[in-house]
């Protein structure tokens, strides 16, 4: 198995390129946000309640998520790997991966991390705004969300790079690009 995570603030273009390494590798792309998305519009107890954090940008709570992915990875079991999309989100999430993943005989191979400035992410995210009409990518959200990613989600970067498997990317650039940086990765260690 191959195993990914994806990683970067938001606005870095993760769901994009997880999308597309998830074709051209033969994996299953694992988003936690569009899980979540898609149990709001389905109105289901799990999106009613995760509405109210993601309308903030903050994080829903880690139990629901650690629940949630279980349930996404176990769907697709025998699957060639998977390309994990906004997850883990923090430390916590991070060593239940890592404990989830030993109990099914296989681990993360890589954490990806696209870097972009902060500047080009805040024009990224008013940009998608406009595009896909998300109730989180207005400036008061876009603020939290990238806070919480500072304040929780990078360390997940460090607890990664202790078991050497941080691989940083330049997210600057167009799809095709930045597509092309990760392959090289991609390829060099396998
Ligand atoms: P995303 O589409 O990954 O940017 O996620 C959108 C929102 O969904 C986030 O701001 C969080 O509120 C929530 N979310 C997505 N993934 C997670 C996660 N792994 N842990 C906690 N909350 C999450």
């Amino acid at each position: 198995m191959i195993n990914v995570i994806l990683f970067g603030p938001p606005g870095s273009g993760k769901g994009t390129q997880a999308l597309k390494i998830s074709k051209s590798h033969g994996l299953i792309h694992l988003s936690t946000g569009d899980i979540l998305r898609k149990a709001i519009a389905n109105k289901t107890p799990l999106g009613i309640k995760a509405k109210e954090f993601m309308d903030k940008g903050i994080l829903v709570p880690d139990e629901d998520i650690a629940q949630m992915v279980i349930n996404a990875v176990d769907r697709n079991a025998g699957a060639k790997g998977f390309i994990f999309d906004g997850f883990p989100r923090n430390v916590f999430q991070a060593r239940f991966l890592d404990r989830m993943l030993e109990e099914r005989n296989t681990s993360i191979d890589y954490l990806i991390a696209l870097e972009v400035d902060h500047d080009e992410l805040i024009k990224r995210l008013l940009n998608r705004s406009k595009i896909e009409g998300r109730t989180d990518d207005n400036p008061e959200v876009i603020k939290n969300r990238i806070k919480v990613y500072f304040d929780q989600t990078v360390p997940v970067m460090d607890y990664y790079k202790s078991q050497g498997k941080l691989y940083p990317v330049n997210g600057i650039g167009t799809i095709e690009e930045v597509n092309e940086r990760i392959y090289k990765i991609l390829k060099k260690v396998k």
